[in-house]
C-alpha cells in the first residue's frame, strides 16, 4: 500500500529525508544488518532472540516510517533486516513457522493495517514458510514506548492469548515450532508475554527474531 505521496514526490532517504534513494549511504551505515544475540527467560526456559540492527536515531526513523507512515521503502528495509536475522536463526536453532506480534487495536485502526502481521507474512512468503496470525490482545494495553522496564512488564503481563479465528492451519499438532517476529526488542517484555501465551496454549516456541535491538531499559 504505497501512499499517494510516494507517487507524486520523488523518494527520500527514510533515515534523513535526503532526496534521491530510499536510504542514503550515510544512513545505510546505521541500518546495516548484523547479528545481535539476546536471551530471554520465560517460565524457567530461555529463548534466543536474534536481531539485525542496533537501535539508533536512524533505526528509529526506519521503524517509524514503516509503522506509522506505511512507507514501502521502510517496510522493505525492516523486512530485509528481519529476514537476515531469521536466516541466521534457522541455521542455528532450526526452522519454524512465524508468529508476528499484533499491534494494539487502536494503532491498527489508525494505521489501516496490522503492521507486524503484514511484514511477518511477506517475510514468510519470501522464505516459503508460514506466518500465523494467532496472537490476540486480551485487553487494552498502553503504548510501551514511554514506559520504563517495570511499567512495561506490568503493562503487557497477561495481555496476549491465542486465537485461531484467522488461521485454521495453526491448530495444535498442525504447526512447526514457532519463531516470534517483532520490529524491536527493548526490555523483551512483549516477546516474553508472547512466548508465555503461546507455550501456555501448548505451542512449542524456539525463540524470536527482531529487526532492531535497543539497550535494555532500567
Ligand atoms: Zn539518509
Amino acid at each position: 500500500m504505497n501512499s499517494l505521496a510516494e507517487l507524486i514526490f520523488p523518494s527520500r532517504c527514510v533515515g534523513c529525508s535526503q532526496l534521491g534513494i530510499s536510504i542514503c549511504s550515510l544512513c545505510r551505515k546505521s541500518w546495516h544488518p548484523h547479528i545481535y544475540f539476546r536471551e530471554i527467560s520465560v517460565l524457567n526456559n530461555s529463548y534466543p532472540v536474534i536481531s539485525a540492527v542496533q537501535y539508533s536515531p536512524i533505526a528509529s526513523k526506519v521503524l517509524l516510517g514503516a509503522k506509522e507512515s506505511n512507507l514501502s521503502a521502510a517496510d522493505n528495509l525492516l523486512a530485509d533486516a528481519i529476514g537476515h536475522a531469521l536466516t541466521f536463526f534457522i541455521k542455528n536453532y532450526g526452522a519454524g513457522d512465524l508468529v508476528g506480534i499484533p499491534s494494539r487495536s487502536a494503532a491498527t485502526r489508525k494505521r489501516g493495517r496490522n503492521f507486524m502481521i503484514e511484514i511477518s507474512k511477506s517475510i514468510a512468503a519470501a522464505q516459503s514458510i508460514q506466518s500465523l496470525d494467532i496472537l490476540q490482545h486480551t485487553r487494552t494495553v498502553r503504548d510501551q514506548s514511554q514506559l520504563d522496564a517495570q511499567a512495561r512488564t506490568h503493562n503487557i503481563a497477561g495481555a496476549f492469548c491465542v486465537s485461531l479465528n484467522s488461521s485454521k492451519s495453526a491448530t495444535l499438532g498442525n504447526t512447526q515450532p514457532l519463531i516470534i517476529v517483532d520490529d524491536l526488542i527493548t526490555t523483551g517484555a512483549t516477546l516474553a508475554e508472547a512466548i508465555r501465551a503461546l507455550t501456555t496454549a501448548g505451542y512449542a516456541v524456539i525463540g524470536a527474531v527482531t529487526g532492531s535491538v535497543a539497550k535494555p531499559l532500567r
